[in-house]
């Protein structure tokens, strides 16, 4: 958390101690440095504005050479520590909080990439993130190159010298395929580039930075918050890429912006064991994308984030192993014709879910219905505990039919090959009692 000048150390609480991600996800980030005796959680500091302790600190603030709080769209104490506890749930050096997964990863990739250049990208993305890289960016001049992660190197032979980043999806729904980090990550780094993932379906489940990704956004929305109360988005730098060894495809960040008077990113001269100074990175991606388009977070929404973090190792368990009993369950049923679950895949697959899951299988299951459509929408209709709703992420159960709701606009062949059937149903199963999950499943399936 980012210093204040009224600070009074001697009201510090003694600084807490604690190695895990999982203690991470409760203590990170959150240090008091105000006078007054130390509230226990976070406090939320519901202000658009900082009155400025002295004309030098102002000044400093704004020419990046000290941290600090001007203004709550670039920054704000209760999203300093939603941004700072992720990125120690992770692994990474910093963490940026914007308003919504699509905002993160916008930012994300806006912070690299500039017109003529491109991104080489999975081709198994969310439907929203496809719109934003497919049309969306291709109005901003910045191509994206589509290519299936199945073999690793096609996203080599798709890159050529204006190429600024890899991208991709940790574990893509409705595929649920789980993506090849080590093998993607190993070449980007061989061609200069960053490989960035998006990991909203599984955090703290896996930590891809572990793996080798460089930068990391969730949709905070989804398991992050983990309640389905708030939208927020986070993008986390490792920190390990080295922008200055790549200059020439990263000019960036390591020429003269003149965005914010010349500086050059890389070169700031801010303390590197500053919340701010240790990603370049995401400092321009802040004071230049954050500032001047505006998807900040509020700080309410960031505390509701806070809320959620607390418990996500706890929750990701639970969903974990509520959905490793419904994908049995659904496995032996007559009226299923296939189930989707990376915990029980075999061959290759069950290799790279154990690599990167461990023994979590995720959150989500995704099966076909032997009845087709019209089984697809009995089995939503008969349903009475799990929620008709086409978000994922929740503590409560969730299903959707893709091919009624979130997939109806393409067409057939476009549905088939995003993987859904005219029976396929996806579930976010949530943390209820497991018997009451598989009864009402029961019922729904009796009558699709
Ligand atoms: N990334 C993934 C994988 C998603 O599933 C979603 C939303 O469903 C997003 C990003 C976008 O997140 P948000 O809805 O918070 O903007």
């Amino acid at each position: 958390m980012p210093d204040h000048d009224i600070s009074v150390p001697s009201a510090r609480p003694a600084g807490k101690a604690f190695r895990t991600a999982r203690s991470a996800s409760i203590h990170g980030g959150y240090e008091w440095r105000l006078g007054i005796t130390p509230p226990v959680v976070t406090p939320i500091f519901q202000t658009a504005a900082f009155e400025l302790p002295s004309a030098a600190a102002a000044a400093g603030i704004f020419d990046l050479q000290q941290d600090g709080h001007a203004y709550s769209r670039l920054n704000n104490p209760t999203c300093d520590v939603l941004e700072e506890r992720m990125a120690a749930v992770d692994g990474a050096a910093a963490g940026l909080a914007v308003a919504s997964g699509q905002a993160a990863i916008a930012l994300a990739l806006l912070d690299l990439c500039q017109a003529g250049d491109n991104i080489v990208s999975s081709d198994e993305l969310y439907g929203g993130t496809w719109n934003l890289l497919a049309n969306t960016f291709a109005r901003f001049g910045i191509e994206v190159r589509f290519v299936s992660p199945g073999n690793p190197k096609n996203f080599t032979e798709a890159s050529d010298d204006r190429t600024r980043c890899f991208f991709g999806e940790t574990m893509p729904n409705p595929k649920l395929r789980i993506f090849p980090v080590e093998e993607v990550a190993e070449l980007a780094e061989g061609l200069g580039v960053p490989l960035v993932l998006d990991n909203t379906m599984l955090p703290y489940v896996c930590r891809p930075i572990e793996h080798g990704a460089h930068i990391v956004v969730y949709s905070a929305t989804k398991y992050i918050g983990g309640h389905g109360s708030t939208l927020g988005g986070l993008i986390l730098d490792s920190g390990r890429f080295d922008w200055d060894a790549h200059a020439d495809r990263h000019p960036l960040l390591t020429t003269p912006d003149a965005a914010h008077g010349g500086v050059v990113w890389t070169r700031t001269g801010l303390d590197l064991d500053s919340p701010l100074g240790r990603s370049p990175y995401l400092l321009k991606a802040r004071e230049t994308l954050l500032r001047d388009l505006g998807p900040c977070l509020s700080p309410f929404n960031a505390w509701l984030l806070l809320q959620g973090l607390e418990t996500l190792p706890l929750r990701m368990r639970a969903h974990g192993e509520n959905a490793r009993r419904v994908a049995a369950h659904l496995q032996e049923h007559p009226r299923v014709a296939s189930v989707r679950y990376p915990g029980l895949a075999t061959g290759d697959e069950a290799r790279l879910t154990e690599r990167y899951l461990g023994d979590n299988g995720g959150p989500l299951v995704q099966f076909e219905l032997t009845g087709g459509r019209e089984a697809g929408c009995r089995f939503i209709e008969a349903l009475r505990l799990i929620s008709h709703v086409t978000n994922i992420g929740d503590v409560r159960s969730l299903a959707t039919h893709p091919a009624s709701t979130t997939h109806a606009q393409l067409p057939e062949a476009d549905q088939l090959a995003a993987g859904v059937t005219q029976g396929s149903i996806r579930l976010a199963v949530g943390i209820e009692d497991i018997d009451d999950l598989l009864a009402d499943l029961e019922r729904a399936l009796g009558a699709s």
